[in-house]
This record gives C-alpha cells, structure tokens and sequence, in this order.
C-alpha cells in the first residue's frame, strides 16, 4: 500500500499481533473492528495482566496483613499512580478510581448539591454525551439551578463567542467534552477552563473519548475534574478514572458510605478516611485498576503523539475515499477533530448499512451514539460512525469503501 509508505514510521503489523481478537472471522470474513469510540480493543500484554492478578495474587486489599494482599494493594496503589503520571495530577489521592466515566460524573454531580442554590447556573455543551447531560439534569431539578447550553455550529465546533455570552458570575458548573463521541469534534478546553474560572466557575471535562487518542494534561488544562474510562483506551471494562483538584475533592462530600471510606464508626457518628479512599467505598475493581495501569503502560510505549499522527492519516484516508460516494454527508467537520466519522447516505437508514457491513465482518456503530441532541441538531434519527484505533489499517479502510458501496447498490 502506497498509503502506508507515507504513514509515520508504524509497525501497524507487529502492533496487530499484541491483539488476539484481531484474528477473529465474523461471518466468514476476518473482522474489521471500527467501533472503537464504543470500546476499544485489549492487547495480549492487558489481558495477561488479568490472568496474572487471578492466578498468582488476588486478595482484597488495604486491610490484609498477609502477602497475597499487601501485594495486590501494592500493585494497585502503582496503578493509580501510573493513572496519575499520565494525566499529570500533583498527587495520586487526586485519582480516584470509579467504575467508569458515567460513575464520574455522577459522584462529582452529587456532591455538588450542596454547593449550588436556587437560581445558579450550570453550563452544558450541546454535544454532550447523555450521561454528561442527565446527571446535571437531575442536579439542576435538585437544586433549582438553571442549566443552560452552550451551542454549535454546523461543522460540530462550539461557538466560543456564544459561550462568552452564556458564563457569568452566576455559573457556578460547566461541562465538557473533551472530545465529542458522535462527532470527534476536539473542544477548545483550555480556553473554557480559563473564561470559566476568570467568572469563578469550576469545570468537569468529560474525557472518555479523548483518553485514547489524546494526552491530557490536567494541570496544563487547570482542570477542575477530568473523567475517563479504561476500557476506551485497550483496558478492560468497569474500572475508570476522576480526577479532582484536592481541595474539591476535600470540600465534595462522600458519594457512596461503606468499607474502606471511613477513619472510624461508631452508631453515633462516623468520620471518613482521607483521600483517595473517602470515595472508594467498598471492595474496588482491585483487578480493573491494576489492568488499567497496564493498558496505560501499553499505550505510552507506542507513544501517543506516534498513535494521535497514524490515526489521523487513517482519518484523512478514510474521510476523503467515502466522499467519492454519492450521496455522503459527514457530520462533524471540525478543524481539529479524532479518527471517527459520522455519516449517512441520502435515502438509506444507518441502520441498513450497518446491518450489511456486519454481515461483512465489518463492525460499525448506528444509532444516536448517546447523544441525541447532536442528532436532532442536525435533524437526523442517527448516523453510521467508523471509529478507528492505532491498530487499524489503510486495507480495513479499502474493505470499508468497498464495503459502504455494495450496501449502497444493495440499498438503493
Ligand atoms: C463512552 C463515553 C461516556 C460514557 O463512558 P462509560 O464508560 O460508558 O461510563 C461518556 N462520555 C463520552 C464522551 C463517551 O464517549
């Protein structure tokens, strides 16, 4: 493949092998896997991480004595710094781990009923993804704060100038992704983070689909929160990740009450531990966490400038072939945007085409993608989307084209 001369330095190949679904046939064709904005995939090197927790050192930890626990506590506790060192917290008690992004935003959601009041404001962006717009829904209801939305333009990009108007010195909250799911849309974070706390606002930045493709840096952002989940960036699923600034995270009262929590209890009262374990309440996804840091060990040996400049030709490659199709639309043209394409094909369903790709062996998204409000922006029910990840190929892309077209002929 010429393309792949002019691709970075890449041993796509090698990489492909560290993944063993990658091997797999779906209906009778090798799979293209390019629904990774859902779930990525796991390399050899995570999942021997799991097998290896299982079969040599499992035990709960924090509180046993024995070998077995101080180990699994040890490697857990080296997971959550490795989290640390990758989004650059000042301290490992700053991340905690969640069970996921949506766990997240919920913790910070609810511990902040007590700092709002009636009439406060809570920005929102309008490409949210549905659990970074229902939370701050219910909050809003709660409290009797005003959730208001940040727009967009056609292209999938925020209007700054329309934000300007919206954050005051009654915003209290805004939300916002980092990277949009359905679109791909790369936000301008920094520059929100810095307007918000000019007007004394603090800022959650939904990181999920970022994570995989992009190096955030929490303290270059001056994040107030940062979410994000593992299994988004080769780790497994149900472990994740929130960051919080410590003196948020020591104002914000606990989220869940259980073991591991507290400092002491008595039926009279209860005080709680310190961070991080003051919201890690219970026995942890100790195995999760552990894997986590490995899938980040992963993924920064690649190097994610070397991943973020392959998937961006993948990107590049793949927008400009399907636009030769008749009848393309894209959504999301953002200046800067991830390795996801959105798109429809005039008078076809998504549905259709992505019921026909699979039986293809091509796995693509349908639907809203979880964020319905971008779909009714654009006044659409749904979009196919092709996401793509660093072990994807300039061939799967070719079988992908091809792919579209026959549904297309099949369709029409
Ligand atoms: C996937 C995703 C979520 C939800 O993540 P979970 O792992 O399901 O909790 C939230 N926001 C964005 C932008 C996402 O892509």
């Amino acid at each position: 493949m010429d393309q792949q001369t002019q691709a970075t330095k890449f041993e796509v190949e090698k990489i492909r092998r560290d993944f063993p679904i990658l091997n797999r046939k779906v209906n009778g064709y090798p799979l293209v896997y390019f629904d990774n904005a859902a779930t990525s995939q796991t390399p050899r090197q995570v999942i021997d991480t799991i097998v290896d927790y299982y079969s040599n050192y499992n035990a709960n930890i924090h509180r046993g004595v024995h070998a077995l626990s101080q180990e699994a506590t040890d490697k857990y506790e080296q997971a959550r710094q490795k989290v640390q060192k990758h989004f650059n917290a000042v301290k490992s008690y700053e991340i905690i781990f969640t069970s996921g992004t949506t766990h997240g935003i919920n913790l910070v959601a609810s511990g902040f009923a007590a700092e709002l009041q009636k009439g406060d404001e809570i920005l929102v962006s309008a490409m949210e993804h549905h659990s970074n717009i229902v939370p701050w829904q219910m909050l809003a209801q709660k409290t009797g704060a005003i959730l208001k939305v940040i727009p967009m333009d056609e292209k999938g990009e925020l209007i700054f100038s329309e934000f300007e108007k919206l954050v005051s010195s009654k915003t209290k909250l805004i939300f916002v992704n980092h990277v949009s799911n359905a679109l791909g849309t790369v936000n301008p974070v920094k520059e929100i983070i810095s307007l918000a706390h000019e007007n004394g606002a603090a800022v959650l930045v939904d990181g999920a689909q970022a994570a995989p493709h992009i190096k955030a840096d929490v303290q270059d952002l001056d994040a107030d929160f940062y979410v994000a989940s593992a299994h988004k960036m080769c780790g497994p699923t149900g472990v994740g990740m929130l960051y919080g600034k410590e003196k948020w995270l020591n104002k914000l009262p606990p989220y869940q009450g259980g073991g591991e929590m507290i400092a002491t209890v008595t039926f009279e009262k209860t005080t709680y531990a310190d961070l991080p374990h003051k919201f890690e309440a219970g026995t942890p996804n100790i195995c999760g966490g552990i894997a986590f840091g490995a899938a980040i060990d992963y993924m920064e040996k690649i190097g994610f400038d070397t991943i973020a400049a392959y998937e961006h030709e993948l990107l590049e490659y793949a927008t400009i072939k399907l636009k030769e199709i008749d009848g393309m639309k894209i959504y999301g043209e953002a200046a800067e945007k991830t390795a996801v394409i959105s798109f429809n094909i005039e008078g076809l369903h998504p549905y259709d085409i992505g019921t026909l790709l699979d039986k293809m062996g091509i796995a693509v998204r349908t639907g809203h993608h979880c964020a319905q409000p971008v779909m009714d922006f654009f006044k659409i029910p749904g979009t196919v989307r092709a996401s793509f990840a660093f072990y994807n190929t300039f061939e799967e892309i070719d079988r992908f084209v091809e792919g579209v077209k026959k549904a297309k002929m099949m369709l029409q």
